[in-house]
C-alpha cells in the first residue's frame, strides 16, 4: 500500500541535511564537557548548532539553551520565570499546547475569540489589574491544531507597556513559516522543537532575552550554563542545527505545501459544500487544515484513512495514542458535535500533489460512506 504522510504538525519528515549531520555526529565520540580532543569535537558540534539555531530566530548564540524538546523548554519558561520561590503571575492563552497550559495550575487563562485569536481587550484588562508580582504572558505564535496565528506584536506591546514579559511557543511557527525573528518581535522567551522543522525528535531549545534570567528547574552537572543540566544530545543538536542552517532553502517547498492546503480546502468545499473548515477565516499559517465531518468521530476517520495508508491526526497527537476532545476547539466555542469530528491534515516540505490526490480520494470515499449529512 502506498503511504501518504500528512501529519507534519505532529512531526515533520526528517530532512536529509539533518540525517547527514546526525550520522556524522554519532561517529564523533566525546562528552562536550570533557576538555580532551574528543570532548572538544563534541563541543564544537554543539556550539556550531547553537549558532545556527540562534541565527534562525534572530538572537545571539548565548541566548540559546538546548533542551530535550519543546515540552521541556515550555516547562522551563513557565516554572523558571522569576527568582526561585518568588511568587509570579502567569497569564496563558486558552489554546496553548498542554506543555504550557498544564504546567502551573494557578496560571490565569486568557480566552480566545470564536476565531481562535486571543482576546486582546481581555488581556489589556487582565494586565491593568496589576499586582506586585512579576508577570509572564504566554501565547504561541501558531496553533498546532488549527494553524491559527496569534498577534504576537500586539501581545508584546501590551505586555511590555504593563511591565510584563512574553513567552512565545514558536514550535509550529518555525515549522510552518521557516522562521521567526525573536528580537524583531520583542519576544522575551522563545521555545522551539527540532522535529517540527524536519530535524530529529527529542531535541529543542529555549531562547531568553539578554536582560532576563530564568532559574533552572533541574539540577545536575550544570551544563548549558547551569540552566539545563544533563549531557547534551549531541547528535540531536547537530541535526537541529542542520535544519536551521538549511531552512532558507526550503522556503519554496513551504509555499508549495501552503498551495496544497489551499487546494484541499477548495476541493472539499466544491465537492462537499457543507464541509466545516475550522479557522478558515482566521489569520492562519498555510500548511494545516482542520476539517470536521459531522457525525463521524475523529478517531473513526483517522482509522479509516489509515486503512488507505494515509496518516493524519485527530486534533493533537497525544502520548497515549488516545484522542480526547480538543481543548483548542472547545476554547473557540465549538461543541462536541464539531470538535469530536474534526481531523487535522498538515502538509510540509516533502508534500507533493499526489499526497493531496490520494487524501481527497480516500476522504471523499469515506465521507460518502460514513457521513450523516
Ligand atoms: N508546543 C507545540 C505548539 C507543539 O505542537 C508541540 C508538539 N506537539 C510541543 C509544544 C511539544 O514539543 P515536543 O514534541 O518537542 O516536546
Amino acid at each position: 500500500m502506498q503511504k501518504t504522510y500528512l501529519d507534519y504538525n505532529a512531526s515533520a519528515l526528517l530532512k536529509p541535511e539533518a540525517r547527514d549531520a546526525i550520522l556524522a555526529a554519532m561517529d564523533d565520540p566525546g562528552n562536550p564537557s570533557s576538555v580532551h580532543w574528543a570532548g572538544r569535537g563534541a563541543r564544537k558540534i554543539v556550539e556550531d548548532a547553537r549558532v545556527a539555531v540562534a541565527h534562525h530566530v534572530g538572537v545571539k548564540p548565548d541566548a540559546v539553551t538546548f533542551t530535550s524538546g519543546a515540552t521541556e523548554a515550555n516547562n522551563l519558561a513557565l516554572k523558571g520565570f522569576g527568582a526561585p520561590d518568588q511568587p509570579v503571575r502567569r497569564i496563558v492563552g486558552a489554546t496553548e499546547h498542554e506543555s504550557v497550559l498544564d504546567v502551573v495550575p494557578e496560571a490565569e487563562i486568557l480566552p480566545v475569540r470564536p476565531d481562535g485569536v486571543v482576546d486582546i481587550a481581555r488581556l489589556q484588562r487582565m494586565l491593568a489589574d496589576r499586582d506586585w508580582r512579576p508577570c509572564l504572558v504566554s501565547v504561541m505564535a501558531v496553533n498546532n491544531e488549527t494553524g491559527i496565528e496569534q498577534p504576537i506584536y500586539e501581545i508584546v506591546r501590551n505586555a511590555h507597556a504593563a511591565g510584563a514579559r512574553v513567552h512565545c511557543d514558536a514550535v509550529q511557527a518555525i515549522g510552518a513559516t521557516g522562521g521567526l525573528n525573536m528580537r524583531e518581535r520583542g519576544i522575551d522567551i522563545l521555545t522551539l522543537s527540532s522535529h517540527k522543522l524536519g530535524g530529529p525528535r527529542g531535541v529543542g531549545a529555549i531562547a531568553v532575552a539578554p536582560d532576563l534570567e530564568l532559574h533552572a528547574i533541574q539540577r545536575g552537572g550544570g551544563q548549558e550554563k547551569g540552566l539545563r543540566s544533563g549531557t547534551e544530545n549531541v547528535a540531536g543538536i547537530a541535526g537541529f542545527g542542520a535544519v536551521c542552517r538549511a531552512a532558507p532553502g526550503y522556503a519554496e517547498a513551504l509555499q508549495s505545501a501552503a498551495a496544497l492546503r489551499d487546494r484541499l480546502e477548495e476541493e472539499l468545499l466544491e465537492r462537499r459544500p457543507g464541509t466545516v473548515l475550522i479557522g478558515q477565516n482566521s489569520p492562519r499559517a498555510g500548511h494545516v487544515a482542520n476539517i470536521a465531518l459531522l457525525g463521524v468521530p475523529a478517531e473513526t476517520q483517522v482509522m479509516a484513512l489509515d486503512l488507505d495508508g494515509i496518516a493524519v491526526s485527530a486534533g493533537a497527537a497525544c502520548s497515549s495514542g488516545k484522542v480526547k476532545t480538543s481543548h483548542v476547539l472547545s476554547a473557540m466555542g465549538f461543541g462536541e458535535e464539531i470538535s469530536g469530528c474534526a481531523i487535522r491534515v498538515s502538509f510540509g516540505w516533502a508534500s507533493v500533489e499526489e499526497d493531496l490526490e490520494r487524501f481527497l480520494t480516500a476522504y471523499l470515499r469515506m465521507a460518502d460512506r460514513l457521513a450523516v449529512d
